[in-house]
């Protein structure tokens, strides 16, 4: 042990750091099989192929097991997360002069999927869950207000059943962004169960993966009709009409469709979720019970600790100068350091400072001059702003063994001794 003035790490590089990864790290038999199916009866497509009288089974049975998988009536495969919150977006009717409260503190996506729908994103802020805070639905709507876009920030609920009171009373369509958070729980209902829509992402460094690809559920049959029509060009083919018979006017759409090679992936990836998320909080219990109480060094509130994922720890120092060397000291002792995506908060962004859409016309800040203009600088999310250079992330892969998990902890212990002494 180092000397209390002598605070050099000591050498731990012999150990080995443990791999860290999600579904991708579980990728093996069951995913071949189902990829060499589509391979062999040459279906890539997933709407007709080789066999008219058999239409090709993996997006469709994706799609299904999803829908089994959160208890919620419609599941709609999509080509990424993005494309999915801006399918999801679409269908509610969301649009030019229309406002949708979003956390400031997020991925870029949950920004540029409203923009891209050509709404304007109204920024909230965070709590100590590091998710939105739902008082901030009371201080933000207004009569444009169309909906609020709920993030489930890395495995961890937001408080939905808060949030759900706030926006219902006053008409705001609840839609969560559940990429980062498939498989977890609040109050014992999946996310993604509790919106009017919710959003999913099957990209590489998510909990289910195929590369890429995303997922929107929902409840409401009109928003599944439009939620089809807008990834397929406007039309509704006879496939979706045996489970929701038409109603809407065709109009124009996008194309998001997703191909049967993903579907295979993804829906082996599925198959695996559940274990995936016992082992992951099994692990990060162990890791917490043994950190907790360490002055100057809480961890991240979360709301709901039976359901969620567990996959990445929070550590939130109370004095934010004390992080670097937090993190050095664990990296030097093999532990995995850092938020696994690259979150921050969203006036930070370039394409936020920019103020600018595809083209001026469609920005929904055109008019703010000068711009950021207030509810888009730093200064205007003052708890936002104070927790963000707090965070501390470690971290819990599907590889990861009981002795690593161990190790996370006696090293989190001992160098807070070093530093906090
Ligand atoms: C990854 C992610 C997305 C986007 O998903 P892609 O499949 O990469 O487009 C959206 N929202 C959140 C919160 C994410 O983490």
């Amino acid at each position: 042990m180092n000397s209390p003035t002598d605070t050099r790490p000591e050498d731990f590089s012999s150990r080995p750091r443990p791999k860290y990864g999600l579904g991708v790290d579980l990728i093996g038999a069951e995913e071949e099989a189902l990829v060499l199916d589509v391979l062999r009866r040459r279906d890539l497509f997933r709407y007709y192929g080789s066999n008219p009288a058999q239409p090709p089974p993996m997006v469709a049975r994706l799609e299904q097991e999803f829908r089994a998988f959160l208890g919620v009536e419609h599941a709609l495969a999509v080509t990424s997360g993005t494309a999915a919150l801006e399918v999801a977006l679409a269908a509610a009717g969301v649009g030019p002069g229309d406002e949708v409260i979003v956390p400031a503190w997020s991925w870029i996506s949950c920004l540029t999927a409203i923009v891209r729908v050509g709404a304007r994103p109204v920024l909230a802020e965070i709590d100590d869950s590091l998710n939105l805070d739902p008082a901030e639905i009371d201080r933000l709507a207004t009569p444009r207000t169309r909906a609020v876009l709920v993030i489930h920030f890395q495995g961890v609920a937001a408080e939905m059943d808060r949030i759900v009171a706030a926006a219902q009373p006053r008409g705001i369509v609840v839609i969560e962004d559940c990429a980062q958070s498939l498989g977890v729980r609040y109050r014992g209902r999946p996310v993604g169960a509790w919106g009017d829509l919710a959003t999913f992402s099957f990209q590489h460094n998510k909990v289910a993966t195929a590369g890429e690809g995303g997922m929107v559920v929902t409840r409401v049959s009109r928003y599944y009709e439009r939620a089809v029509r807008l990834h397929d060009l406007g039309n509704y083919r006879a496939y979706h009409a045996t489970l929701v018979p038409a109603t809407e006017p065709a109009f124009a759409g996008g194309q998001y469709r997703m191909g049967e090679l993903t579907g295979a992936v993804a829906l082996a990836q599925l198959r695996k979720v559940e274990a995936m998320r016992a082992h992951c909080h099994r692990l990060q219990s162990r890791i917490l019970a043994q950190i907790a109480g360490l002055p100057g060094l809480p961890v991240r509130r979360i709301p709901d600790p039976e359901g969620d994922f567990g996959y990445e720890i929070y550590l939130l120092a109370t004095d934010p100068a004390q992080v670097p060397a937090l993190k050095e000291r664990l990296r030097a002792r093999q532990v995995n350091v850092g938020p696994v995506t690259g979150t921050a908060p969203q006036y930070a962004y370039p394409q936020v400072r920019s103020g600018l859409a595809h083209t001026p016309a469609a920005s929904p800040f055109r008019a703010d001059q000068p711009w950021p203009a207030p509810g888009y600088r730093p200064e205007d999310f003052p708890r936002t702003e104070a927790l963000a250079p707090r965070c501390l992330a470690l971290p819990i892969g599907v590889l990861y063994t009981e002795a690593d998990a161990d190790w996370i902890a006696t090293s989190v212990r001992a160098v807070h001794q070093e530093l906090f002494g």
